[in-house]
């Protein structure tokens, strides 16, 4: 792996991608910062060794090709100094407008940063175009990769300014934690290795599903899409949730499963609810008896009971999708449950990952999230690398 870990920048200017996608209320103010946080131990690493560091990200998704004040990465400029304890050089200014980012990247010296404006103000950078790869490689000596929320695109700066530092790309300390853990459960994973995925919508879960099935013992599957599967086996769901364009798709997995020896798990019990609400009314029920009006919630006590036992004796775990709608707290339980079970296992001596923006969000509502081995800080990214593909910005690094 090459990692920023086994060398010393000093001297060095760095192109540093992060992501600082962080999300902000109406006054501008930065709402929660995270992401920020996250990215701070790679670019100290890089400053206390001595380099010059040149920050790209990307911010929202402007549309109009240059700058845009509402899409403009000013807003975390003056947060980002604080954090860094130092000021941050900045500029609205685009490359090709004058020579202002090229000549404030030339004149940065050792322990100083440089965040240019958002790197999507460049129609080419959403295409790969290699002519402002090309333009931005000059301004810096090496090329770093910590965005990993981001590495399942193939943007400029995310993959195509990587080819013109063949000998000098890495990965930043965030990056590298998560592509060491997702290798972990994709390949080296210790058995009984389980999976657990729920979430509302099968056609979303379909490529980790069916990729995870040479791979894992148990899979469990939760969360509204299970309805499809029920619903699939002639069961009654009532006002579930369920896609009926993808019935046969469920009992196709059910089959593959079978034919592979995965033991699948779906719930037996359900918590139904009469609204889609908190003060809903509630009753327990065999998972494919929901009366007419009713609407499957949350999984039910003896499903959470089996659910429990399946995690505590595997040695892998992995989980993508609440079992509920945790949202509500009255059917956050079975959700709540699988998250303390997976902590209790890791305690115990399993390796226990979490992905996926409401799972993660899930955990961390909890005060869980540094209790488990691996929660991954990039939705779409894992999820498309539990998938089996490619990411253009973990390839690029390690071609
Ligand atoms: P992740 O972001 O972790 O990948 P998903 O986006 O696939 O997860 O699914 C999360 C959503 O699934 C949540 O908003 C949750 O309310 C919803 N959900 C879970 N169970 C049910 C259910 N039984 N009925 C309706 N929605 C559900
Ligand atoms: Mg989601």
């Amino acid at each position: 792996m090459k990692s920023i870990k086994d060398v010393n920048f000093k001297g060095r200017k760095v192109l540093l991608r992060v992501d600082f996608n962080v999300p902000l209320d109406e006054n501008k103010e930065i709402t929660d910062d995270t992401r920020i946080r996250e990215s701070l131990p790679t670019i100290n690493k890089l400053l206390n060794d001595g380099a010059a560091v040149i920050l790209l990200a990307h911010f929202g998704r402007p549309k109009k090709g240059g700058f845009e004040y509402e899409y403009s990465l000013c807003h975390i400029v003056q947060y980002l100094s604080e954090c860094l304890g130092r000021p941050v050089k900045f500029t609205q200014r685009l490359l090709g407008e004058d020579s202002t980012v090229e000549d404030l990247a030339r004149d940065l010296k050792p322990g100083e940063v440089f965040l240019m404006d958002n790197i999507r103000f460049y129609p080419g950078e959403t295409k790969g175009d290699e002519a402002l790869a090309e333009r931005l490689a000059r301004l810096g000596d090496c090329y770093v990769n910590d965005a990993f929320g981001a590495c399942h695109r193939e943007h400029v700066s995310t993959a195509t300014l990587a080819k013109f530092f063949p000998n000098d790309k890495f990965f930043g300390h965030l990056m590298e934690h998560e592509v060491t853990n997702l290798k972990k459960l994709m390949l080296n994973a210790e058995h009984p290795f389980t999976a657990i995925i729920g979430g509302s919508k099968i056609s979303s879960k379909i490529g980790i599903l069916e990729n995870l099935l040479d791979k894992v013992d148990n899979m469990i599957i939760i969360g509204g899409m299970r309805y499809t599967f029920t619903k699939a086996q002639g069961g009654n769901i009532g006002k579930s949730i369920c896609e009926d364009d993808k019935m046969d798709m469920a009992l196709d997995l059910l089959k593959k499963m079978d034919e592979k020896g995965v033991k699948y798990y779906l719930p037996v019990d359900s918590v139904v609810g009469d609204r889609f609400d908190n003060s809903a009314r509630t009753k327990i029920v065999p998972a494919g008896q929901v009366p007419d009006g009713w609407e499957s919630m949350d999984i039910g006590p003896e499903s959470i009971k089996e659910i429990r036992e399946i995690i505590m004796e595997s040695k892998t775990i992995l989980w993508n999708g609440p079992a509920g709608v945790f949202e509500l707290p009255k059917f956050a339980k079975g959700t709540n449950v699988i998250a303390a079970s997976a902590v209790l296992a890791c305690k115990l001596g399993a390796y226990a990952a979490v992905g996926g923006g409401d799972s993660v969000a899930a955990v961390t509502q909890l005060g869980l999230a540094d209790q488990m081995d691996y929660v991954s800080t990039g939705g779409g990214a894992m999820l498309e690398y539990l998938e089996g593909k490619t990411l253009p910005g973990i390839a690029a690094i390690e071609d």
